[in-house]
């Protein structure tokens, strides 16, 4: 066999039934490359979901009935299997929110306000999705305290000399990404972690591009704060997670205030439930944490470290069959830094043109800034193109992309 033939046999077949995916299942022609952004839904997800709101549906937490005692033990133990998948021993300090973008937010206002003065030091670095970079900048900007990006190495990968240069003793936050989405990246936490730890800052991870394509291990990655969003694991949208070192939570103040995380409400004064409600006020979205159990029980069922290498392999065939499109350059370091992310560019073809003939030919890739402008900025590009793969992908899809990158350069009228 050829070495193209072999790379390709070893993503010939995704590794979930096509079936288990409706929306996949129902579009043959569909070739849907664009997880990084969100994932498809497995019907155990949606069936999870629909038999909560079919069965124990009643707000959790508050009634004295049963049906109520019902939802909280749904939203109780999916907490519980979350934490599970996630690697985190300690259940109650995950914390459920709206995702990644929301944790963030709590991070940067709740604990930041809070521990964040004038004069101190925030560390981000130039690869963060805008959800990592602004709320620190924003903070920053509030509080008079200084923002410092950490930059990059050649091959878009993060220059671990200068964020030690960076990380000097009054640094109060280091904020990095697990996995970059815009270039797929692939950071080395436990090097970032040993660099952040010579200072007395709050290390916080990004893993919305980490959690989805291998085994978390939250807890041994030996940060303060790991946040996540279930959309991007086969999970609902609307759902995902801050995991946070009880100690911090314990001192944080709320980021929000009503329903259940009130323990009393006096005249003057109020006092906080205990964790994690503490950090959930209002209603909770208890059928969203439902789908994200199933999506848990479905990824654990598949195995991290199988979802990981048929991400590698499909990386490896697309990289050799990219070098069949002329005037193709693959942003960002090589495959085996990279999780399951293709980012490029073609030529002088803008990538909103190049998303819009491979969307005619079924193809879904993004197209844009990825929302990582400071990145753009450093690459000195204002888009790329992004394919990212997932479970449900195969070595088909590859191979309508690169049919349809070689007709893009034809409908461009390129030699
Ligand atoms: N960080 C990273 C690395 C991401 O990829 C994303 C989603 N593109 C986010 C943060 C924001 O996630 P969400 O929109 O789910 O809040």
């Amino acid at each position: 066999m050829n070495p193209l033939a072999i790379l390709r046999k070893d993503c010939e077949r995704p590794i979930v039934n096509i079936d288990d995916f409706s929306l996949l299942d129902e579009r043959d022609h569909l070739h849907y490359l664009d997880s990084a952004a969100t994932t498809q839904k497995p019907r155990a997800v949606l069936q999870a979901m629909q038999s909560y709101y079919e069965q124990h549906n009643a707000n959790p937490h508050r009634g004295a009935y049963e049906l109520s005692a019902q939802s909280t033990e749904a939203y109780e133990r999916s907490r519980k299997r979350i934490a599970r998948f996630l690697g985190v021993a300690d259940v109650d300090t995950l914390i459920f929110t709206r995702g990644t973008t929301e944790s963030l937010n709590v991070l940067a206002t709740a604990w930041g306000r809070a521990n964040v003065k004038a004069g101190d030091r925030i560390v981000v670095t130039r690869m963060e999705h805008h959800a990592n970079f602004v709320p620190w900048q924003q903070l920053a900007l509030a509080v008079g305290a200084e923002f410092v990006i950490a930059e990059l190495a050649p091959g878009g990968v993060l220059d671990l000399d200068h964020l030690a240069q960076c990380c000097t003793p009054n640094t109060k936050v280091v904020a990095f990404g697990q996995v970059s989405n815009a270039l797929g990246t692939i950071n080395p936490v436990s090097e970032i972690v040993r660099i952040a730890r010579t200072t007395g800052a709050l290390v916080v991870c990004d893993g919305a591009q980490g959690v989805p394509h291998f085994d978390a291990a939250v807890d041994a990655l030996g940060v303060d704060a790991y946040v996540f969003s279930g959309h991007k694991m086969l999970g609902p949208m609307g759902i995902g997670g801050l995991v946070v070192r009880r100690e911090i939570l314990e001192a944080m103040p709320p980021y929000q205030f009503g329903g259940d995380m009130i323990a009393l409400v006096g005249d003057e004064r109020s006092t906080w439930n205990v964790l994690p409600h503490k950090f959930e006020a209002g209603t909770p979205n208890v059928a969203g944490a439902v789908g994200l159990a199933a999506a848990a029980q479905y990824l654990d069922g598949i195995g991290m470290s199988r979802v990981r290498a048929h991400e590698a392999a499909l990386l490896a065939y697309t990289t050799a069959r990219l070098t069949e499109v002329p005037g193709v350059t693959v942003l960002g370091p090589p495959p085996e830094r990279r999780s399951g992310v293709v980012s490029f560019v073609l030529d002088e073809v803008h990538p909103h043109d190049i998303a819009q003939v491979l969307d005619s030919a079924g193809v879904c890739v993004r197209s844009g800034h990825h929302c990582a402008q400071p990145l753009m900025r450093a690459l000195k590009v204002s888009a790329t193109t992004r394919a990212s793969f997932y479970v449900y992908n195969d070595a088909d899809d590859v191979d309508a992309l690169i049919v349809a990158l070689l007709t893009t350069r034809d409908r461009m009228g390129l030699a």
